[in-house]
């Protein structure tokens, strides 16, 4: 691929032709002719036609050459935006090539901010005027006056947000004629972050780790450290001395967390140690937000983002760090669309552009912990828990001898400790990661279950919200009053608990408990994880109850009993990773217990004490049990110790989707170091609708899975109603 600046391929007669990217999922560049009367260069946004339409693309070098003269159309623009950064255009042609995906399918994922591309619009925005004398000078309004004079002019939205405002307080000081809107040209819209701001002050510890970190930035060349700590030993203010030392370089920075929007208190600690907040980047952004972000981002006004795994695509120009926290998350593993992981392809971002990578957990991945012992990464520890903090005690109830009737999920220990914890004006967490009320309803009459329509997956009741759903397609029912099967009324029975139901079974044994459900469907948006967060700091919620969503970054002084309702969820499953997976989340939700004075105490139930999983957390042997999971892993061939890639075929009709997937296995590649596992119903054989089957190719170490697969797909027709979709490092085995 061609990489200077100018590019240089001529046609026939003369003109300069290049070949342009579009954000679609065609095979590969197009070529165009660029003779208007504007220069343009690689990495240029340009609109050009395609068939009846004009699309925005980017020059992506030399012409390939074999369009006719006659056929090859003209350049219409080019855009008003900085060109995409070399190291960015390399990384897409990489990312479409490891993962099979067209290149311009993963250019859309740098592109698909509506209007980013266009000059920037004037916006109402608002500015102090003289205070009139008989102003009513309201708390309120005179945050809004404060932040107005002397600053810049602010948006309706962020005066609101800053000053901690409505609208109508905004709305009531123009009526008076305190401050006025104008429309002027969006200024800088993001504050840089300070690096000299002063911050915590580090332990001995931490310092030394941060050091080595600061040390690792002023190379500027790639190098990958694990920053591997204990929950509470104070990660995050370690690697903000990294994020300092590139902002005084002139670099910019990323910080990858897992669901993004739902740690508000990573925000209040990054304005702590540099003065300001980071921009941020993930789904929930309004489109005004996305397009300044974006484009912030590539014109190098934004020095820090933290953004969801897709931040990885946004256009970087002057990166010089990255971060991955909790970097053993399942989150960051993308499986629809291109299928991608945003720690491994962080490092191969990394690698193409030169700079380090920080990867922070208290349990590293098997992966990441191979690759240190491997020597590749470095490795930087924080055995203990920042300041007079312990780490919690941590104890197994046995299920099978806890005497509970079968509508009971709350062994006595745990409900004798929620009630003391309680009692003593202090914080408990239950953990338990399933929503709703219940997993199952089924007729005690003729058996019937619930079962959704489009999935092969139970129905699960809402009693909130009085309904049943899918958790798979979001396919949802109302809870009927008779089967509608056998038409008996009153014969409905509910299996298992949901975190609904634990909340209703916690209310009854501690009256007292002032509760919080925190999950995906109880926290709408961003805004309703903060207000959850603030009423557990505040200390007006003393039990808090969620799913995974609770396991992360929180950081409650007072909260000091964590009980996990059922620690065998995860385990059960032919998932690779079930056990690394469910040590990993249970290690998490454990941490949260005791992370200031008040030591911890964690109660995990279980039916299997004495799985390697449960043993790990209570001896407290993250080695022990990671020894063992590589071992295993080892001994199979699997990852990290061999190549596993998946292929989906889904379909309509389910004759289609066995007939391509006999069609796969008759052309299998056979070698002795590649296996083909499968054909097999997916577990979730049908979903929204869509038969589902699936093969597995496993392959040594040193043999690219790629070439392999393209080889072995040329082979197979995919008719219309069918799909084929390939997940290269499957992490989902569903
Ligand atoms: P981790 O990410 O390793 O779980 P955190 O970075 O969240 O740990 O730190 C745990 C808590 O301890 C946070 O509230 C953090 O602000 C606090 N903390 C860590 N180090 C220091 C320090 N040097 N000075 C003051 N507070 C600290
Ligand atoms: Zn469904």
């Amino acid at each position: 691929m061609d990489t200077s600046d100018a590019t240089t391929a001529t046609g026939s007669n003369g003109e300069k032709r290049i070949s342009v990217l579009l954000p679609l999922p065609l095979a590969g560049a197009y070529d165009y002719r660029a003779d208007g009367d504007f220069a343009v260069q690689t990495g240029d946004f340009v609109a050009v036609p395609l068939g009846s339409r004009e699309v925005v693309g980017v020059v992506w070098g030399d012409a390939t050459g074999d369009v006719d003269d006659a056929k090859i159309k003209p350049v219409a623009a080019r855009l008003d935006a900085p060109p995409l950064p070399d190291a960015l255009r390399k990384f897409i042609d990489w990312v479409a090539a490891y993962s099979l995906s067209p290149p311009g399918a993963v250019l859309r994922m740098t592109m698909n901010v509506r209007g980013a591309l266009e000059s920037p619009k004037p916006v109402r925005s608002f500015v102090a005027a003289d205070v009139p004398p008989d102003l009513r000078l309201t708390p309120a309004r005179k945050r809004v006056l404060d932040i107005l004079t002397g600053g810049p002019p602010r948006t309706m939205p962020d005066l609101a947000r800053e000053a901690g405002v409505g609208a109508s307080v905004i709305k009531g000081l123009v009526t008076a004629g305190a401050i006025t809107a104008r429309n002027l040209p969006p200024g800088p819209t993001f504050i840089t972050p300070d690096p000299d701001h002063p911050g915590v002050q580090l332990s001995a510890e931490q310092l030394d780790a941060a050091a080595a970190l600061r040390r690792q930035v002023d190379t500027e060349t790639f190098a990958v450290t694990l920053l591997d700590g204990v929950t509470g030993s104070g990660k995050t203010e370690v690697y903000f001395e990294a994020i300092a030392a590139a902002l005084r370089l002139g670099r910019q920075a990323l910080v990858l967390l897992p669901e993004i929007a739902l740690t508000p208190q990573w925000f209040d600690r990054f304005a702590r140690r540099f003065g300001t907040e980071p921009v941020v980047w993930h789904s929930d952004l309004s489109q005004s937000r996305r397009r300044l972000a974006w484009r912030a981002v590539a014109t190098g006004e934004a020095r820090v983002v933290v953004g969801a795994r897709s931040a990885l695509f946004l256009p970087f120009d002057e990166l010089g760090l990255l971060i991955v926290d909790e970097e053993h998350e399942s989150a960051y593993k993308q499986a629809d669309g291109v299928s991608y992981h945003a720690r491994d392809m962080a490092i191969v971002r990394a690698q193409l552009a030169g700079f380090p990578v920080v990867l922070a957990s208290a349990t590293p991945s098997l992966e990441t912990r191979v690759n240190v012992s491997r020597g590749r990464y470095g490795r930087q520890e924080l055995p203990e828990r920042f300041g007079a903090a312990t780490l919690p005690t941590i104890e197994a109830v046995d299920m099978r001898e806890s005497g509970l009737r079968v509508d009971q999920f709350l062994a006595p220990v745990l409900r004798d400790a929620l009630t003391e914890t309680i009692g003593d004006g202090e914080q408990a967490l239950l953990f338990l990661n399933r929503r709703g009320y219940a997993p199952l309803t089924l007729c005690r009459t003729c058996g019937h279950r619930f079962e959704c329509p489009s999935c092969s997956a139970w129905l699960v009741e809402h009693r909130f919200r009085r309904q049943l759903q899918c958790h798979h397609c979001g396919y949802t029912a109302p809870v009927p009053d008779a089967c509608p099967h056998c038409d008996t009324t009153g014969s409905l029975a509910v299996c298992g608990p949901g975190v609904e139901r634990i909340a209703e079974e916690v209310q009854a044994v501690v009256p007292s408990a002032r509760i919080g459900v925190m999950t995906s469907d109880t926290m709408r948006g961003p805004d309703a994880a903060q207000e959850m967060v603030r009423a557990i700091e505040a200390r007006e919620l003393n039990l808090l109850i969620g799913t995974q969503m609770v396991a992360k970054g929180h950081h409650f002084p007072y909260l000091t009993l964590v009980g996990i309702v059922d620690a065998d969820l995860g385990l059960s499953g032919g998932d690779l990773r079930a056990s690394e997976r469910t040590y990993q989340v249970l290690h998490q939700v454990a941490g949260r217990a005791g992370r200031a004075e008040r030591p911890g105490r964690v109660i995990v139930q279980t039916h299997q004490p004495d799985h390697p999983v449960m043993q790990a957390m209570i001896n407290g042997d993250r080695e022990a049990f990671m020894q063992l999971e590589e071992n295993n892993r080892a001994a199979g061939g699997w990852p990290p110790f061999g190549r596993l890639a998946a292929i989906i075929i889904s379909s309509r009709d389910g004759a289609a989707a066995d007939g391509i997937a006999a069609a796969l296995a008759r052309h299998a590649p056979a070698a002795p170091d590649v296996q083909v596992l499968g054909p097999a119903p997916a577990p979730l054989a049908m979903l929204r609708g869509q038969h589902r089957r699936r093969l597995l190719l496993k392959t040594a170490l040193d043999r690219p899975l790629q070439p392999l697969l393209r080889e072995w797909l040329r082979h197979v027709a995919v008719p219309a109603r069918a799909r084929v979709r390939v997940d290269i490092d499957p992490y989902n085995f569903l």
